[in-house]
């Protein structure tokens, strides 16, 4: 006789519950409040906001053009940096780049709310075009990109390039483009279908064609797209998960968390999606956090992440592990899994061993406890599937598992530059990713109107 009855269910909630809980997790500011909140900027000279912006947008220009009631103006010096800046408003973790940087944070702790200034900004301008952009394409060259991956690098790139008047490909292993836009990021980030309209938004500068289901490494090799473009940008992200590397993790029971929000995010009906009463999941980034909330607010009872290392040491921010435990997550500190509890061949638990560090190293106190689990998630991080880069007569270096670049996002290929998570540029940010695919779009630019640079 089982001891333990998985209980995986769905519609744990009524439909009231899933749209209340799945509702913009940051409400835009009106027109009154972004005015106001515009007054409180000091119009820094030499901004440390704009210095912790990856992609260096004019802060206090863009809200001074708030202040003058010209939000349009405001969202074309937002966007003319980055094309993505309506995302970007909602998912950049602000409270670790510009608003941190804000000199109101360190005199008061309250920084100036440039996050929802640049929502205000973007989304006016959005609403008001209906959709089109206020960027123009220059004279076509007849130059031909290939970009590869249809995320926020892929498409910052592609767009910088069509508007130097290149014509450029878009290759994506998926049906739908925006990458972890459109299948990661959690849905209460970015509801009403944003990630697409801003792909739309993005397209409509014309000269980008997006080939979607095709994957290099599988229906396109590297070295044809060589072959047949003047330039390739690779913006693949990371498609591969770690795995735990404990016996049963393939048994039912247990999860990749990024496939489980790619599902959540593609849900029509959220009611129709089944989560576990009781979920473990283990790591400490933004993935974890993002699959435990998600978890609570589909109706799970118990929710628990589980990290190997102290809490100063998590990839998630201190507001998003706050978030977690307002949502009633329980989190905790230094201990790494140790075995799969496995019953009539499903997991049913999983079994921890306490860490502690010793000179930076971890290692295990032989102290165990065991959480019982329906659901365990896995949210150790990915990795980059290096078989995407096979096909090319050259080999493309890496380091630290991903693509080796220069500080212009070439890559070790004559003619490749990448950028976004598959590359070794930084953090794994939205953000970071649109900065990498406008800096090699820009020196592509230069390497296709100067010919012997290229080469
Ligand atoms: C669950 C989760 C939540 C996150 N939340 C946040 C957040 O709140 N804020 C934030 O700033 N960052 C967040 N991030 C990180 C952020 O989403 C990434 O840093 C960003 O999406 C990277 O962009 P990218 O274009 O490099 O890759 P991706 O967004 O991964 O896009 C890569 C694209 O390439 C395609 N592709 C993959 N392999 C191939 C192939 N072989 N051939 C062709 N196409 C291929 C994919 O289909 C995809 O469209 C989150 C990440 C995860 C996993
Ligand atoms: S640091 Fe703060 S106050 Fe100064 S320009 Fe940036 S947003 Fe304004």
């Amino acid at each position: 006789m089982p001891t333990h009855v998985p209980d995986v269910a769905s519609g744990r909630l009524s439909p009231d519950e899933y749209i209340s809980n799945f509702l913009d997790i940051h409400p835009p500011l009106d027109r009154h409040q972004a005015l106001v909140e515009s007054d409180r900027c000091y119009f820094c000279y030499d901004a440390p906001c704009v210095q912790a912006c990856p992609t260096s947008i004019d802060i206090p220009l863009f809200i001074r053009q708030i202040l003058t009631d010209n939000p349009e103006g405001s969202a074309e010096t937002i966007l003319s940096q980055n094309i993505l800046g309506g995302m970007c408003a909602r998912v950049c973790p602000t409270e670790t780049l510009c608003e941190e940087a804000c000199v109101r944070e360190a005199a008061e702790g309250k920084p100036v709310k440039i996050g929802l200034l640049q929502r205000y900004a973007t989304d006016v301008l959005m609403e008001a075009r209906d959709g089109e952009q206020p960027f123009a394409r220059a004279e076509p060259t007849g130059k031909r990109v290939a970009v590869v991956g249809a995320g926020p690098a892929g498409l910052s790139a592609a767009h910088r390039l069509a508007m130097h008047g290149h014509d450029v490909v878009i290759y994506d292993a998926r049906e739908k483009a925006g990458g972890l836009n459109e299948y990661g990021i959690a849905a209460y980030k970015t509801p009403d279908d944003f990630a697409q309209k801003e792909v739309d938004f993005i397209l409509s500068i014309g000269g980008i064609t997006i080939e979607h289901g095709k994957a290099i490494g599988r229906d396109i090799s590297l070295s044809e797209l060589r072959a047949n473009y003047d330039a390739v940008f690779l913006g693949m992200g990371l498609a591969g998960v770690n795995a735990l590397g404990l016996a049963g993790e393939e048994l039912e029971g247990v999860a990749d968390a990024v496939d489980y929000i790619a599902d959540l995010r593609q849900a029509e009906d959220l009611g129709t999606l089944p989560v576990g009463a009781r979920v473990v999941v283990v790591g400490g980034g933004m993935t974890a956090i993002d699959v435990a909330v998600q978890s609570k607010r589909l109706g799970a009872r118990e929710v628990t992440v589980v990290y190997r290392r102290g809490q100063a040491k998590m990839g998630a921010s201190e507001y998003e592990q706050d978030l977690a435990q307002t949502d009633g997550v329980l989190i905790r500190h230094n201990a790494k899994p140790s075995r799969l509890v496995t019953e009539a061949g499903r997991v049913t638990g999983i079994e921890f061993e306490e860490t502690r560090e010793e000179g930076g190293r971890l290692v295990g106190t032989g102290v165990v406890f065991t959480l019982p689990a329906d659901t365990v998630f896995k949210a150790i991080g990915q990795t980059l599937v290096p078989a995407a880069l096979n096909g090319s007569a050259e080999t493309i270096a890496l380091e630290n598992g991903k693509i080796r670049v220069d500080e212009e996002r070439r890559t070790t290929l004559p003619g490749v530059w990448a950028g976004g998570d598959c590359a070794a540029t930084g953090e794994d940010l939205t953000v970071a990713a649109v900065a990498d695919g406008r800096i090699a779009a820009e020196s592509i630019h230069l390497a296709l109107s100067t010919p012997s640079a290229a080469a």
